[in-house]
């Protein structure tokens, strides 16, 4: 039953259970219209307070400056990888992308079926176990804008602290697996886009907030369906917009105000985080932590057991207790416990405890 599932899938994955109960009760009968939010027009005023209440919520929520637009868009993640620099990456320049794991090598990738871009730093080399060395030195002449992954899914790293020191160069983050996590200090980003189905939603809708006066200097040789201008003249309407994921997200919204708003919320991810670390810490080496302790992840906790047999006995053990989503990703193997948002405390403690158990019938 739901109360005795453990939910640490990587995404989408858990949902507050308020938000959810809130869903099913709005589902049916929203505000008494005698139409759940799936199917309303989205050109109705019914709709729009739930549209424009949600990009309200997002702005507060992260204290956005009014020099930022928010988008909400749709095609994930994997979408904005194309989209940016189909906008931002003109033929007589060159974009740089710090690379700390698969997921900055599929954005590169796509970088490099529209245009030139180059690997600004790489932790390849160390496996990705950590984030590179942001190398601001080395940003060549001529490059249109430096490409970040704030949080590695996969590898389950994060930068402690995004660079500063890029001057006037343009700053795109990739924060899919830590949006609405923490605070994120506006001076020094000029894009940050995120899917919504780790820590503020369900799948469906991707979050993109954007320095309005980037939007001047696009490209605007491209449809309009994947130009930022397009979406963000049209408030996020321009065509039928994901409604029923965009309430969701609003409902994330409420929820993260009710917990403290951001910082409440990283408080909370914070304890989560070090109760886990701690615990693979001082587990004499029976739990190794896949991350350098400097680049850890407080959303993503990756590790390995001593022997492969012994990780696929704990997957198995840990499955028959109610947790689900622990195996790392296929990529890598090993195992993950993914702790957003929509994960509670108590979870991760029934987690831990569960691993001393295991250990102490295993080392
Ligand atoms: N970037 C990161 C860091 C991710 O974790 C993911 C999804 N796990 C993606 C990009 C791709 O996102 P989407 O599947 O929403 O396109």
């Amino acid at each position: 039953t739901a109360s005795s599932t453990f939910n640490f899938n990587a995404g989408p994955s858990a949902l507050p259970k308020a938000i959810l109960e809130k869903a099913q009760n709005s589902m049916f009968n929203y505000k008494k219209s005698g139409l759940s939010v799936m199917e309303m027009s989205h050109r109705s005023p019914l709709y729009e307070e739930i549209h424009f209440g949600a990009l309200n919520k997002v702005r507060s929520i992260l204290s956005i400056p009014e020099e930022f637009d928010i988008l909400l868009l749709q095609g994930g993640a994997s979408l904005q990888f194309a989209m940016i620099p189909m906008n931002f990456l003109p033929k007589d320049k060159k974009a740089a992308y710090l690379m700390s794991g698969s997921w900055s090598e599929k954005a590169l990738k796509e970088a490099r079926s529209i245009g030139q871009a180059y690997e600004l730093s790489t932790s390849k080399d160390n496996k990705y176990k950590s984030i590179p060395n942001p190398n601001v030195e080395g940003v060549e002449e001529n490059t249109a804008y430096i490409h970040i992954t704030s949080n590695n899914t996969i590898y389950g790293t994060q930068w402690p602290e995004l660079p500063k020191e890029f001057g006037n160069q343009p700053v795109f983050v990739d924060a899919s697996s830590d949006i609405f996590s923490q605070p994120i200090d506006w001076d020094h980003v000029d894009l940050v886009y995120a899917g919504a189905q780790k820590n503020a939603g369900p799948s469906g809708i991707t979050v993109v907030i954007i320095r309005k006066e980037l939007m001047e200097k696009a490209n605007k040789d491209i449809p309009a369906i994947l130009s930022y201008s397009t979406h963000a003249k049209g408030d996020s309407l321009y065509n039928t917009p994901p409604t029923a994921a965009i309430y969701m997200l609003g409902l994330m919204m409420d929820w993260l105000e009710e917990h403290g708003g951001i910082n409440g919320i990283q408080n909370i991810n914070e304890k989560k985080a070090s109760l886990l670390y701690q615990m693979i810490d001082e587990s004499n080496g029976f739990y190794k932590g896949h991350a350098t302790k400097d680049s850890r992840s407080k959303m993503n906790v990756t590790f390995n057991l001593p022997t492969e047999e012994l990780e696929k006995e704990f997957l198995n053990q840990a499955k028959a207790r109610g947790f689900v989503g622990l195996n790392g990703h296929r990529s890598i193997g090993g195992c993950r416990a993914s702790i957003y948002n929509g994960v509670p405390f108590e979870h991760v403690k029934k987690l831990v405890e569960f691993m001393e158990e295991f250990k102490s019938n295993n080392a």
